[in-house]
């Protein structure tokens, strides 16, 4: 434990100074039950690492990430620093973008169904007819077909 801070506050705790935290069998020192993390920015990252980055699901949000760190950790601005890290994950804004999508996006989504069904349909029959009409029709619902004179 090289943190001067947590090494100031044991020496309190064993000289009984001091009754919100503890020092336990392992000699790691406790905030309730809740182990104290020493201020080294590789040893909280790795800790919250750990507990956001989970490849096969979605990473939980702050609110959900200090709700599961604050039961096991302590640290002092905790809840800061998990909101600070979680507006930086990288995967995370993304996901949040795809969310908030810019303006533009209904008339760039928009022309895809009219390539697909007129694009296709004037080039090559055979593939209309092979075309999967439930996909066209999920996809045409953002077309606005008054643009196009022809279709409406
Ligand atoms: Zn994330």
């Amino acid at each position: 434990m090289q943190d001067p801070e947590l090494v100031k506050t044991r020496d309190r705790v064993l000289a009984g100074k001091t009754s919100d935290f503890s020092v336990d069998e392992i000699r790691m020192l406790r905030f309730g039950n809740r182990v104290c993390v020493p201020m080294d920015d590789c040893i909280k990252r790795e800790i919250m690492d750990e507990s956001h980055t989970t490849p096969y699901s979605v990473h939980p949000g702050s609110t959900k990430m200090y709700q599961d760190l604050k039961a096991m950790f302590w640290w002092p601005g905790m809840k800061n620093d998990i909101a600070e890290y979680v507006a930086k994950c990288l995967t995370c804004q993304q996901v949040k973008a795809e969310h908030q999508r810019p303006a533009g996006y209904q008339a760039t989504i928009g022309m895809v169904p009219y390539e697909l069904l007129y694009g296709r349909k004037c080039r090559s029959p055979v593939h209309w007819d092979e075309a999967n009409i439930i996909d066209l029709n999920a996809l045409i619902i953002d077309v606005q077909l008054d643009d196009y004179g022809e279709i409406a």
